[in-house]
């Protein structure tokens, strides 16, 4: 079978899952998935599972970035702040479906090479830094909408301070003793209020840069 054909069989999959935003399935469609993974892997790219991108990290299943995206309430008008930029693949479709996308990485190598699968496709407005995402991006904020693609313990206080009236936030959590999940907050007029998506598998989301020692190796 074709990429092209078993795309087809995966969007058709993604539907009957449940993903009816079709500017969502819109972005999947033309998002080449292959381009962000290595080679070896090329002929799985539209399989619905997660797949290496190296450092030791993963990219989620489509079906996984495509409830996200959905979720996030996709708005062409507003920026969006994604946390772990991985191999540029989410950054890409949220690239399809907001004006601007900031996305941190703390992987100075995952990053250069995502920045130039986002140039290869011609895609410019993205923007990039090294860092920490659990601080956010002090200098955008406030942001209506922030995707966090690594499971976060708690969910990282800078980036609620940084979601702005009405702001929506889909991040997954691992808390203890629970199945790690997916939820999504909103910032309404009496508080955050905090709704479950999905059970999910994602690496997690670390404090701090990586060592050099560790950047080496990895
Ligand atoms: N959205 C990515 C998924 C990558 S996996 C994609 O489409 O490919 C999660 C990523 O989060 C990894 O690259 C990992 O290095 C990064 N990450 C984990 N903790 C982080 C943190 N505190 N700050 C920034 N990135 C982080």
């Amino acid at each position: 079978m074709t990429l092209e054909a078993r795309k087809i069989r995966l969007i058709m999959e993604l539907r009957r899952g449940g993903i009816v935003d079709t500017a969502v399935l819109a972005a999947i469609e033309r998002i080449p998935r292959e381009t962000f993974v290595p080679a070896p892997f090329q002929d799985q790219s539209y399989e619905n599972r997660t797949l290496p991108i190296g450092c030791g990290q993963t990219l989620s299943q489509p079906g996984v970035v495509a409830l996200m995206t959905q979720a996030l309430r996709p708005n062409r008008l507003i920026k969006v702040l994604e946390v772990g930029t991985g191999s540029g693949y989410q950054a890409s479709i949220l690239s399809r479906l907001f004006r601007r996308v900031y996305t941190i990485e703390r992987y100075r190598e995952l990053l250069k090479t995502a920045e130039s699968r986002f140039d290869q496709l011609r895609i410019s407005n993205i923007t990039t830094r090294v860092g920490d995402g659990n601080l956010g991006w002090s200098e955008q904020a406030p942001f209506q909408r922030i995707i966090v693609t690594a499971a976060a313990t708690d969910i990282p206080g800078k980036l609620v301070d940084q979601l702005g009236e009405d702001g929506v936030m889909v991040v997954p959590l691992a808390r203890p003793n629970r199945e790690q999940e997916v939820v999504r907050l909103i910032r309404g007029p009496s508080g955050l209020q905090e709704e479950h998506l999905t059970t999910v598998r994602f690496v997690p989301l670390v404090r701090g840069l990586p060592r050099a020692s560790a950047i080496k190796s990895a």
